[in-house]
């Protein structure tokens, strides 16, 4: 296989997923458990030359042309930003106007891309396996690429099968949540994600601290780990905020920031109520405020979770998050620096 072998907790599903019939499957749950590796993994099946009830060979010329990111009957439907990200090409049409700077990586799944799956999914396929469209993250289509779409899952030509994966299946239309068969991602053993993620590289201090921030999402932990976050770090961060001080957040984006204050501010409501903090460690917490204090820097966090994909100025943002957090700390307190 070209990617590092399938995660335990996938290769099950897949197994799974690969003994039932169907032309297409919503592969949905919270993020970080592996809805893309998932989906492609069963794309891969679908198409490979000699698969197992395990799943693709990993060597014949279908596999092969997946790995490389050309296989003529697969079709990839993403934002472009995410297709950058994973390495899948664009179209020539959106590469050129991106290259030419006429407008910026689409973060949603344009209206365009779905045109062309719809197309593709009319043709008939080159090496006789069928053929695959995979959308992910399917949230990411709007009302009208959403319909489009929902045409097509409604009379699939003969040959295409389709796998939606999502880490909010709510956003999306019912119509396109019914038209599909759900599997429910399933959660990974403590022991699968840690052995998991020390195979990725993952240090053993930083796996056990890192699954424990991530909510025990082993994708989510991994993504902290590439963004630089470490043990250490992680446990400096209640009393960064403490101190008001917003360099611990200095390389994170906008959405790892408010996650990160959400995970403290849910925390100390935990501390508050007597409860076991779930992210941090108890150790690494300051004294919690007032459970009002706390209750509306929650709420705040959340409004801000919302609209923090377009900040208009992450950096200005960063200082007001943490001047908030800052606040609701010392809330009924005289401010101590
Ligand atoms: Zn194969």
């Amino acid at each position: 296989m070209s990617s590092a072998a399938i995660a335990p907790w996938l290769a099950s599903q897949l197994r799974g997923l690969l003994q039932q019939r169907g032309h297409a499957w919503l592969l949905y749950g919270p993020s970080g458990l592996g809805q893309y590796p998932l989906a492609l993994d069963l794309v891969r099946a679908w198409l490979c030359e000699q698969p197992t009830s395990e799943g693709a060979c990993g060597h014949c010329e279908s596999c092969h042309a997946i790995d490389v990111r050309t296989h003529a009957d697969l079709f990839v439907l993403m934002p472009e930003t995410d297709m950058i990200e994973l390495g899948w090409p664009l179209s020539e049409k959106a590469q050129a106007d991106i290259d030419d700077k006429k407008r910026k990586p689409s973060r949603e799944i344009r209206v365009d891309a779905m045109r062309d799956a719809i197309e593709f999914a009319q043709r008939t396929s080159g090496r006789g396996r069928g053929k695959a469209v995979l959308v992910y993250p399917a949230e990411r289509m709007n009302q009208v690429t959403a319909n489009a779409l929902l045409k097509t899952l409604e009379e699939p030509p003969g040959d295409v099968r389709f796998v939606l994966a999502t880490e909010a299946a709510h956003q999306l239309l019912p119509t396109i949540r019914s038209r599909c068969l759900g599997h429910t991602m399933s959660w990974p053993k403590p022991t699968e994600a840690a052995e998991w993620l020390s195979q990725q590289g993952v240090g053993p201090v930083d796996v056990q601290v890192l699954l424990r921030a991530a909510g025990g999402r082993p994708e989510d932990a991994l993504s902290y780990s590439r963004a630089g976050v470490d043990a250490k770090h992680w446990a400096a961060l209640p009393r960064a905020v403490s101190r008001g001080d917003a360099v611990a957040f200095a390389d994170w984006s906008p959405a790892r920031v408010v996650d990160g204050l959400l995970k403290l501010c849910h925390d100390l409501m935990a501390v508050r109520a007597g409860a076991s903090p779930r992210f941090f460690a108890a150790a690494d917490l300051p004294q919690p405020p007032s459970f009002d204090a706390l209750a509306t820097w929650s709420r705040d966090l959340a409004r801000t979770f919302r609209t923090v994909e377009h900040p208009y100025n992450a950096g200005l943002l960063l200082e007001a998050l943490v001047s908030q957090g800052h606040r609701a700390l010392h809330s009924g307190q005289e401010i101590r620096r």
